[in-house]
């Protein structure tokens, strides 16, 4: 393959232009090109009045040593460096034609070839054929559980999946209803349910986390074979959008169902159970010089048990489930779970994190600023990423920005509110919403307790559920600012919420020290955005569940302090979005398969 670093196009291009620049750039034939791969595409918009698209290329063609050779020879900065053939691979990584391999996925472990010719066998007698004795338990299917019950699945492990949420049609229908006003339902809402908490959001796909697997690419390749757009493999931040999320979500599920995985939906993982003593004499250094505390036996599980008649106080029934292989894979809103899992030999310390309030302009105003009004209407609703150090040395900085999208009611606790954003794969919404936060650490907590980071954040959702009266509290910039909480009534107008809203004083809901380092940084995101301080731009609160608040400490196996756990996914503290999650999820299912066939590298 040769890769084209740097390809640039005007907007508006059509395939048609694109092939022939390849040609251009590589000095062949149109057709001498086999095939092309887009594997990066983004909007160049330094330059307002002249926006273009810039790509990342690989492209198979004809005889490509020749047509390497030939370029450099042709090109005297290359034709200095060229020596012989070999030089061709990786040559001169600072030019933006070179030779390259093809990527190739982790997934590919699947297809070793020890580990399909016992599949079959695993799923005949999977008891006994490795170290595991029962099917892996996954609780929770949100990115982290999804990834790691599909690759499971793959490789015949037949997971047994809880998920104290619905299947994610129902569950969109408990949602809606609780945004026309319902009670929330604590099992069932936009952070619990099948997909977890991203199915009501954007969908943003991009990642920090750096990827020397190739699971990111994986992931990615998933998504497509189970219904996205194929563009989400080079656009530059892809995105899916909650609508096509949730068919892809439903897809995967059939796909592990005909794998052989079990689901089991609104069943709550309630408690591990363990071996008693058996570890006694395990000496072992494998955890932060601390050996496992415990060996999983069971799982407990409950679940609702219906109704006789309506209005009855309703029941859950209790069971146990013999397991050897726990993933926790229960998001960042898992409080009860959190307090389970701590009350029973698992080691979690305290993480940072952020919290803030929601900011929405026009999308319109956010496209103009960031294209030029020449080329605003001709791309994609633009978004934007803003970071500031307040004197305080606090970073406050825009997460989570949803162009075109909504600011979602995201609370899972009753008499408490949390906010998130979310948009349709179209983001036509007449709104780009954006988290502005500051970094939240430790100390601030007040206290050394492992689950304090959690109380820190219910102390400000009780306070944001009492500002809005259950709804979501909105204030404009200038009230926020000038700390005035002038009531403006009926908010109809703005139509950027899923959820009811109303005006509110924002700003009482912060602590001084998040309230007064957003007004240190607006100003501070003027002089990058034009506008983007103005007064009747609309704030609401709060931003609380930006990631965890707590990390559940795993070994380099990804193992717990108690033996056949694996904590997994955002809520243990080892990700941060889909992406990340759905890696890791990839990357704990690695890890059983490998203990499971005691492989040390596959
Ligand atoms: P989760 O997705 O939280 O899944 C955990 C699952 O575990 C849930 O389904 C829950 O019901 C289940 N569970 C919890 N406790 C139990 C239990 N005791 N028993 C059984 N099941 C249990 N990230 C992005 O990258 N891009 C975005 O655009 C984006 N937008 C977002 C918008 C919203 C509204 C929200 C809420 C989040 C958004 N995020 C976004 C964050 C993203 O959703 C999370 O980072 C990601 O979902 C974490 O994946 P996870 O699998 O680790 O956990």
């Amino acid at each position: 393959m040769i890769r084209i670093n740097e390809l640039e196009l005007e907007v508006g291009h059509s395939e048609d232009d694109l092939i022939n620049k390849i040609s251009k750039i590589l000095a062949i034939q149109r057709t001498g090109i086999l095939h092309y791969n887009i594997i990066k595409k983004s909007i160049d918009a330094r330059d307002k009045s002249r926006v273009k698209f810039s790509y990342k290329i690989d492209v198979k063609a004809d005889n490509e040593d020749y047509v390497l050779k030939r370029l450099y020879n042709s090109n005297k900065k290359y034709k200095k460096k060229l020596k012989d053939s070999t030089g061709l691979k990786g040559f001169d990584l600072k030019s933006n034609v070179y030779k390259t391999e093809q990527m190739s996925y982790i997934s590919d472990i699947l297809s070793k070839e020890k580990i399909i010719k016992n599949i079959s066998d695993i799923q005949n007698t999977f008891h006994s054929a490795g170290r595991l004795k029962y099917r892996p338990v996954i609780a929770g299917f949100g990115p982290a559980g999804i990834f790691c019950a599909l690759i499971l699945s793959r490789a015949g492990f037949s997971p047994l999946i809880i998920e104290r949420g619905d299947e994610v049609d129902k569950r969109a229908a408990v949602v809606d209803d609780f945004w026309n006003g319902e009670t929330v339902d604590t099992d069932s809402n936009v952070s619990f349910g099948e997909g977890g908490a991203g199915t009501f959001s954007d969908g943003k796909l991009n990642t920090m986390v750096k990827d020397y697997m190739g699971r990111s690419g994986a992931v990615l390749k998933t998504l497509v074979d189970f219904g996205a757009d194929t563009d989400i493999l080079y656009i530059n931040n892809p995105h899916i959008g909650t609508d096509k999320l949730r068919g892809i979500i439903k897809n995967i599920r059939n796909e592990i169902i005909r794998l052989g995985g079990e689901f089991r939906f609104l069943t709550r993982l309630e408690k591990i159970n363990f071996f008693e003593n058996d570890l006694e004499n395990n000496s072992k250094d494998v955890f932060k010089n601390l050996p496992y505390k415990k060996r999983l036996k069971s799982v407990t599980v409950s679940y609702e048990i219906p109704q006789e008649k309506k209005g009855q106080d309703k029941k859950r029934r209790y069971e146990e489930i013999d397991t050897d292989c726990l993933v926790a894979a229960i998001g960042h809103s898992a409080r009860d779970t959190f307090k389970m899992l701590y009350e029973n030999h698992v080691y979690i310390e305290q993480k940072p994190f952020a919290v803030g309030i929601r900011m929405a302009h026009k999308q319109d105003f956010i496209s103009d600023s960031q294209y030029g009004p020449k080329y605003a209407r001709l791309l994609p609703p633009a978004s934007y990423k803003l970071t500031a150090k307040t004197s305080g040395n606090r970073g406050v900085y825009s997460f989570c920005m949803c162009p075109g999208g909504y600011i979602v009611n995201a609370s899972t606790e009753k008499g408490m509110l949390a906010i998130n954003g979310m948009s349709y794969h179209a983001r036509d919404g007449e709104y780009a919403n954006s988290a502005i936060i500051v970094t939240v650490n430790p100390q601030d907590f007040l206290s050394e307790h492992p689950l304090a980071g959690i109380e820190f954040q219910r102390k400000l959702e009780k306070k944001a559920y009492e500002a809005g009266e259950g709804m979501i509290p909105v204030q404009l910039l200038g009230d926020f600012l000038n700390k005035k909480s002038y009531m403006r009534g009926g908010i109809a107008d703005f139509d950027c919420f899923r959820g009811r809203a109303c005006f509110a004083s924002v700003n009482e809901i912060l602590p001084d020290f998040i309230y007064n380092a957003i007004c240190e940084a607006v100003p501070i995101f003027e002089r990058k955005i034009k506008g983007f301080g103005a007064k009747d731009v609309i704030t609401a609160g709060i931003e609380s569940r930006t990631s965890s608040p707590v990390r559940i400490l795993r070994d380099k196996l990804c193992i717990s302090s108690v033996k056949g756990l694996f904590p997994c996914g955002e809520g243990a503290g080892y990700a941060g979005g889909i992406t990340s999650a759905a890696m890791d999820g990839i990357k704990v299912a690695e890890s059983i398969i490998k203990d499971f066939y005691s492989i040390d590298n596959i």
